[in-house]
């Protein structure tokens, strides 16, 4: 059976390099990863600046009575240096002459007569000056890099209004099981609630991805080629296909994948949960079919699907998070590598990671605290420290 680090590195070879990247506009690039290295166009600040609100004056002003030049609205150009014995007021940001100092407002007193005492002598300190954050030219930031909205703030500051990003993958979700029934709906015995579908289209919100198209079939085989052909229409980079994968009689993923042109190249994994897991290919689209459980349809997500996400955005993998393990639920050992659902949390300075109870790959009851994956190698105790995938961002 294949491991799980030979499936992530035949994934990693079935996408030698990222998507090709597109322009968009600010407003839709969070969370989008930057493609090009960005070079300040200007020094920044570009010109001297005011860091208060308060008066300009000459740099050797000296504290007394100084004459009110006329004011001056916020936004107008660079004034002139203020003879000695006067001063011009000045707001936070206003562009300023060299040889300027300031001095704050409430180190001055007003006076009649279009006079103000300066209470201290000026100080050149209180200018930012020209350059002071980033030289014309300096990297402010690197590529590949997630776009967080500071990242988009200095984007905007820097005129750089239609970013290079990675192009999201393009996703068909197709759900398959002549047991489901919507959630809205009663189930009679025999029939389940589907939940993996609300599971997946909130997971793709969490990652890298274009949800393109979704649907829900039973197991007719005839059915399940219709739905697979019209996905496929969407152009997506990636299928991913929830039950079925398995070899019962009534499932159909692997077979209507070669069917429909795809080749299959993983059919399972030893991995618990998630054992039955496909990898199949056709061209530059990937499919997997997960294995319908619940639990392992959570685990191979992260797993695997989120790996390839990434690669196709040239998102760097993250190295998995190094925890204490707290005791409490027994962990067995098995001769399949193990992602055990397991509650994250951080105590005076250390990660600890409580394993969760499930009894079966059907239970998901442990994955509304679950927010990592513990990672138990094969035929290994497990023990601290314990290598853990978070599955939510940490
Ligand atoms: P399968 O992978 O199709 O053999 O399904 C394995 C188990 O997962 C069966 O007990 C299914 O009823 C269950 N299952 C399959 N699809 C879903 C789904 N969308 N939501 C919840 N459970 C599912
Ligand atoms: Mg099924």
């Amino acid at each position: 059976m294949t491991t799980v680090n030979q499936v992530l590195a035949r994934i990693d070879s079935m996408i030698p390099r990222p998507l090709d990247p597109e322009r968009i506009s600010l407003d839709q690039s969070l969370h989008r990863i930057l493609r090009d290295s960005i070079q300040s166009p200007e020094d920044q600040p570009p010109f001297h600046r005011s860091s208060i609100d308060g008066y300009l004056t000459h740099s050797n002003q000296n504290p007394g009575k100084v004459r009110l030049l006329p004011p001056r609205l916020p936004g107008d150009p660079t004034p002139v240096l203020p003879s000695l014995d006067t001063a011009l007021r000045i707001f936070t940001g206003s562009p300023l002459p060299s040889g300027a100092a300031l001095i704050m407002q409430e180190d001055t007193r007003i006076l009649p007569d279009q006079e103000i005492e300066l209470l201290k002598k000026p100080s050149a300190s209180l200018v930012r000056p020209q350059g002071s954050h980033a030289r014309k030219g300096d990297t402010l930031l690197d590529s590949p890099s997630l776009l967080q909205p500071g990242s988009l703030a200095l984007l905007a500051s820097l005129g750089i209004t239609q970013p290079k990003v990675s192009r999201l993958p393009r996703v068909a979700h197709l759900v398959t099981g002549s047991e489901l029934v919507d959630p809205s709906d009663l189930p009679q015995t025999g029939e389940i609630r589907d939940s993996n579908s609300i599971m997946i289209r909130s997971l793709l919100l969490s990652v890298p991805a274009n949800p393109v198209w979704h649907g829900r079939i039973g197991d007719d085989r005839r059915g399940f080629a219709q739905s697979l052909a019209e996905a496929l229409l969407h152009k997506p980079d990636l299928v991913l296909l929830s039950g079925g994968s398995s070899v019962g009689d009534h499932d159909h993923t692997g077979s209507v994948l070669e069917e429909l042109g795809f080749k299959i190249l993983i059919r399972q994994v030893a991995v618990r949960p998630g054992k039955p897991l496909i990898l199949a290919q056709k061209g530059d689209t990937l499919a997997f079919g997960l294995p319908g459980n619940p639990l392992s349809h959570f685990v191979c997500f992260h797993v695997f699907v989120r790996r390839a996400l990434n690669r196709w955005v040239n998102q760097p993998e993250r190295p998995l998070l190094q925890a204490e393990l707290l005791p409490g639920t027994e962990l067995k050992t098995d001769p399949r590598e193990t992602w055990w659902p397991c509650h994250l949390s951080s105590r005076s300075s250390t990660l600890t990671a409580s394993p969760l109870p499930w009894r079966d790959s059907s239970d998901l009851s442990c994955l509304a605290q679950a927010n990592g994956l513990l990672r138990i190698p094969a035929g290994q105790e497990a023990g601290s420290p314990v290598e853990v995938l978070p599955t939510i961002s940490w």
